[in-house]
């Protein structure tokens, strides 16, 4: 037997796998050893969660931000971008929009402020939607860095899960990636505080990043079972022209898109053979490698998917990476475009269903 097949045998049994077998896991090249890879995570994904794909429509609320990683399109140092801050009323309507739309939940998503005006604004639109739906719309907060106290107010007001990822655990790549004052650990802490405050906790890294290694991948997912997470939303690296780490790059070639859909999934395959009773998002970022990437994402392992719900016109203001997909569609288009695809593969939509983390539920009732 293959190495590869000895260690995808060890998966299905449930064994725990090493960083060495991971790093061979993730540097398949073979097509075949990279279907049984694939199908591996996908027996294990529909004996853990099921075949079904949970919606959950994102908002992009506020281009604004206060942090400056040198990958992100909206960086603060960015002068090309025009901003914007939707009003309150705003984001509620298209959370009511998704609910109605009979998606399980929404993401609300901005670059990172922390002023008391954002805190109370997000405080009383969370506690708004919670209200209206009943707490049946699962209200997913995406706001970067803050302070215990802010994310103790957010889960009081009726905010369920929150995502902040760690991009990636080398901390001298961090170092990298980041100007000096953004800090790897306190990063580690809000994720600590964000599981004290009782919230479905969600991380991720982004793959492909300059200088990352297998070895570097295969900690980050050991990282993610290591602090027990319950979500986890990552994502291929895509240059932006405007950023320090994208300016000099020239545009992916299809080679190069290829290369990195294909690490994308292999990284979610894995993913779901480590975690295995998790949430795993199938990021927008591989749509914008092909057309089909997401589906390709739920046939890998992952098992939600983030349609835009953000109003048309403030679409191609919030490019966090170049070639950002579905910018001009209007909310109505994903949803409809994203279902055909999905049952297309075999797979059932969770509507109405808030699809929470199945980890999670465990843990809390343990
Ligand atoms: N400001 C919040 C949420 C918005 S950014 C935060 O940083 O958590 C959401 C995610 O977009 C980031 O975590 C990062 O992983 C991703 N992102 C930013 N720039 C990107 C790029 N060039 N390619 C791929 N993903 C990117
Ligand atoms: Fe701001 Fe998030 Fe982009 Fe960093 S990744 S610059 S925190 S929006």
């Amino acid at each position: 037997m293959s190495d590869v097949n000895s260690i995808l045998v060890k998966a299905r049994q449930g064994d725990m796998l090493t960083a060495g077998e991971l790093v061979t896991l993730l540097s398949i090249t073979d097509q075949t050893e990279l279907q049984s890879l694939y199908d591996c995570a996908y027996f294990l994904k529909e004996q853990y969660v099921g075949r079904i794909a949970y919606f959950r429509g994102i908002i992009e609320c506020s281009n604004l931000c206060i942090k400056d990683c040198y990958y992100c399109g909206i960086r603060r140092s960015n002068q090309d971008v025009e901003r914007f801050q939707m009003e309150e009323d705003e984001i509620f309507k298209e959370a009511i929009w998704a609910y109605e739309a009979e998606y399980g939940s929404c993401v609300i998503q901005s670059g990172e402020r922390q002023d008391e005006g954002y805190i109370a604004m997000i405080e009383r639109v969370v506690g708004r939607i919670s209200k209206y739906t009943n707490g049946e719309l699962g209200i997913t907060l995406s706001l970067g860095e803050q302070t215990e106290e802010t994310y103790r107010r957010w889960k009081n007001a009726g905010a369920l899960r929150y995502l902040l990822r760690i991009e990636t655990t080398n901390a001298a790549l961090y170092a990298r990636i980041h100007p000096a004052d953004h800090s790897l650990e306190v990063r580690k802490e809000c994720l600590a505080a964000l599981r004290r405050c009782g919230y479905q906790v969600g991380t991720g890294v982004m793959m492909g990043l300059p200088g990352q290694t297998k070895l570097d991948l295969a900690n980050d997912i050991l990282f993610l079972k290591e602090i027990d997470i319950d979500m986890v939303g990552m994502g291929p690296y895509i240059p932006h022209s405007d950023t320090p780490m994208g300016k000099d790059a020239p545009p992916y070639t299809d080679k190069q898109k290829k290369e990195a859909l294909t690490l994308g999934l292999k990284m979610i395959a894995v993913t779901r053979i480590v975690l295995k009773d998790i949430n795993i998002a199938a990021a927008t970022a591989l749509q914008a490698l092909e057309y089909t990437g997401r589906e390709q994402g739920l046939r890998c392992g992952a098992n939600v998917i983030m349609p835009n719900v953000t109003e048309t016109d403030y679409r191609p203001k919030y490019q966090l990476y170049d070639n950002k997909p579905c910018l001009d569609e209007n909310s109505s288009m994903c949803r409809g475009c994203l279902s055909n695809r999905i049952t297309g593969i075999g797979e059932t939509i969770g509507f109405k269903e808030r699809g929470d983390s199945p980890r999670f539920k465990r843990r809390t009732a343990e």
